[in-house]
């Protein structure tokens, strides 16, 4: 059953609930929603069932998985089914054919509960679907993005190297133009889907001496030859996820593998990449909120001095500042996506809006876990989890810093061009 499915069955709980089964005062039901980028009922819709799924099936179980680093199977199996892994894909191609305001409305929800999860649906969401959507041929789009949709096939994005985070235009890895086929050699580290991922879109350097301009962005199948993946890595968060290693050792890749013109492989990722980071963005918001609706309700319950902690200005604080920033991240996290939903530029929106929402999660998450004093150092009440889940959202698909370099050369107008920053153009 996909999303489109489930709206066209459901009333919204808010509008059906008597004020006392309202979810609670903190989550913003329909109705008390401040509904600045015009919300339409079917967003709505969606995430309400994107909170039931991850309130009712995420949630039991989400600290075992965590702590044992157990990989999500039913739950991305389910999150498929549901319509949650291609929800921006024309529904020509088997996808819900939403906007990314519905992407990121369901992102939130889940990263509110399990981020494992939600990463993984971000990655083949915003990284691999969407890049295929936009710049695949007919062929490859027909191919593959009904396998993807489901989640029949997972699919992992491939940059990332031992030398080569930041500085993508490092990359050592090659594809040599065989003729009809490229051979593909190299080693991609940090790659979250690396052991269940069907299909591989790695970025490789054909022409070394056109630097940045010689990658090419390759379709390849997880079990063609050559193909080696690397020991789940033990981390500090998002850790029933799986990221790995992934070696490829002359492996054949056919030429119809390639996505774009030759050379196209380092836009393909800087673009797609941008989108990425909405993603990203949504889930840092997800991971505040989440450790903020908890942090509410704990301080409403738990007393100490003969009444609740809340009363007691020092969290009643906390909680505004709390509430503040989570606000404004959540303007900036729709902001980008409005963007890119109505084709306007939204490389620096996303970029302002992921390093946002990421330093608020950040910082909530660990106020978060004061508010709940000792009870919030141990896994029973979630909020530490969530804070170290926060931490990632600072680093992957652009760190702070990079956001703050894509920022300040759009604000600067390429007054401050240096080279690396040159050629992390927007394209
Ligand atoms: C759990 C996890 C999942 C990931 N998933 C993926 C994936 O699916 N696919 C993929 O391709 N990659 C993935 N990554 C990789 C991730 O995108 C990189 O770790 C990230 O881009 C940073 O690169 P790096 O780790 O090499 O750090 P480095 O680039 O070495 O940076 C180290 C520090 O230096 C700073 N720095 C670097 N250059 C500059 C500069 N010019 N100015 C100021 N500061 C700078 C950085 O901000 C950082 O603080 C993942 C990483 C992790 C940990």
């Amino acid at each position: 059953m996909d999303i489109g499915l489930l709206l066209s069955r459901r009333t919204f709980a808010a509008e059906k609930a008597s004020p006392q089964q309202k979810p609670s005062t903190f989550y913003h039901p329909p109705s008390t929603f401040f509904n600045m980028f015009n919300l339409t009922e079917e967003h709505l819709a969606v995430q309400q069932a994107a909170r039931d799924f991850a309130q009712n099936e995420l949630k039991p179980g989400v600290i075992e998985r965590d702590s044992k680093g157990i990989y999500p199977y039913e739950q991305v199996k389910k999150m498929g089914e549901l319509g949650f892994l291609g929800m921006m894909v024309s529904p020509e191609y088997g996808g819900g054919g939403m906007d990314t305001l519905s992407y990121v409305l369901a992102m939130e929800e889940i990263s509110k509960v399990d981020n494992s999860c939600s990463v993984i649906m971000s990655v083949n969401n915003s990284l691999v679907c969407w890049g295929l959507l936009l710049y695949g041929n007919e062929e490859q789009k027909r191919k593959y993005l009904p396998k993807l949709v489901t989640g029949e096939w997972i699919g992992s994005f491939c940059l990332s190297e031992p030398e080569a985070g930041s500085d993508a235009t490092s990359q050592r890895t090659t594809a040599v133009d065989m003729g009809d086929y490229y051979l593909l050699n190299g080693t991609k580290n940090w790659i979250t889907n690396g052991a269940t991922s069907k299909l591989h879109l790695v970025m490789a350097q054909t022409h070394p001496e056109k630097m940045h301009r010689g990658i090419n962005v390759l379709i390849v199948d997880a079990d063609s030859p050559g193909v080696t993946i690397g020991a789940k890595e033990d981390k500090l968060g998002i850790r029933s996820s799986d990221t790995t290693s992934i070696m490829y050792n002359d492996v054949k890749v056919p030429k119809a593998n390639r996505i774009g013109e030759d050379g196209f492989g380092f836009k393909f990722a800087m673009k797609t990449l941008s989108g990425g980071r909405i993603g990203i963005a949504s889930q840092a918001l997800g991971i505040a909120a989440g450790a903020y609706e908890l942090s509410v309700a704990y301080a409403k319950e738990r007393s100490a001095f003969g009444k609740p902690i809340s009363q007691h200005q020092a969290i009643a604080f906390k909680i505004a500042d709390m509430a503040t920033d989570i606000e404004a991240a959540r303007l900036l996290v729709h902001r980008a996506a409005v963007m890119k939903d109505q084709g306007m530029d939204y490389t620096q929106a996303a970029a302002m809006a992921k390093v946002f929402a990421s330093e608020v999660a950040m910082r909530h998450t660990v106020e978060a876990v004061q508010i709940h004093g000792g009870y919030g150092f141990v896994k029973e009440y979630h909020v530490e989890r969530l804070m170290r889940d926060a931490k990632i959202t600072q680093i992957y698909e652009g760190t702070s810093e990079v956001q703050r370099i894509v920022i300040s050369r759009n604000v600067l107008n390429g007054e401050l061009y240096v080279p690396m920053v040159q050629a992390m153009e927007t394209v």
